[in-house]
């Protein structure tokens, strides 16, 4: 989830204001011409990511304004990510979302993403392997992207196979059950980089997470603070490689809230 669009890019600036402006230029007003802006402007470029987002009618998961390139609230205090944010997340990922692939998408909010990985890794023909697994700890928001996903004859499917499980679990744990996976996407800022989540990783796999860069107080950390998306390699050999790849603005990854 992302809260400010201008900080979804690091340095150098120019990128910073390239993104900010070209987001709000990608915004469409059908599903297809969102996504084929995004495409135009190499916000995207993997065909199989434009594809999947094509496959998946964000009106079903962002109802006020499906087709603006901006983030979108959901409820319960959380928003639907800007969809450059959601493409780039799938291109980080591209390489293990292979057909048959197991994906744990965390902080699934709305289901959006779910829905695209899922159209990723269970395309016809795929083995029966390919599954993605939504978690969230606010149940409402677990129970509306079930809802969501149940607006188009392919998501009911996907549920009803079972190819797409939602989860009410602390997602800082990860998902043991369905573990190692190909992929694992965290849709909400940790505070660290959680040991858990590389130990639930397949070999190879990845893992895209925003983390909280750490304040001890000193000038340094306060010039380098904010969010940063962390890319996590693991190597078919099983070495761990890990990479500070932009920075960006999400909602805390947290306890849930007190009712
Ligand atoms: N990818 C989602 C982003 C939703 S916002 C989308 O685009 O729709 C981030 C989500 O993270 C929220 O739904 C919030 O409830 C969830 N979240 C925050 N902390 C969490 C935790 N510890 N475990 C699981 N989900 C969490």
């Amino acid at each position: 989830m992302i809260r400010r669009l201008s900080s979804n890019f690091s340095a150098p600036k120019w990128q910073t204001i390239r993104a900010f402006s070209m987001a709000w230029y990608c915004s469409g007003s059908t599903n297809t011409e969102l996504v084929e802006n995004l495409f135009k402007v190499e916000l995207i470029k993997n065909e199989r990511v434009k594809e999947a987002m094509l496959g998946v009618d964000r009106a079903h998961y962002a109802p006020s304004r499906p087709y603006s390139d901006s983030p979108q609230p959901i409820g319960h205090g959380a928003t639907i990510s800007a969809p450059h944010m959601h493409g780039h997340a799938c291109e980080y990922l591209i390489d293990h979302l292979h057909p048959g692939a197991r994906v744990l998408d965390i902080g699934s909010g709305s289901g959006y993403l779910t829905h695209v990985f899922a159209n990723l890794v269970t395309a016809p023909g795929a083995s029966d392997q390919g599954q993605v697994i939504g978690i969230d700890h606010i149940p409402e928001l677990v129970e509306l992207a079930r809802i969501n996903m149940n607006k188009s004859d392919d998501g009911r499917e996907l549920q009803k196979s079972g190819k797409v499980k939602f989860i009410t679990a602390d997602g800082r744990l990860g998902w043991k059950e369905g573990a190692p996976y190909d992929a694992i996407h965290v849709g909400a800022a940790a505070e660290k980089l959680h040991p858990v989540l590389i130990e639930q990783l397949q070999a190879p796999g990845r893992l895209f997470i925003p983390v909280e860069s750490t304040n001890d107080g000193s000038i340094m950390s306060s010039l380098s603070g904010g969010q940063y998306i962390w890319v996590v390699d693991k190597k078919a050999d099983g070495s761990v490689h890990k990479k500070k790849v932009f920075q960006v603005s999400y909602v805390p990854l947290t306890d849930p809230p007190r009712s």
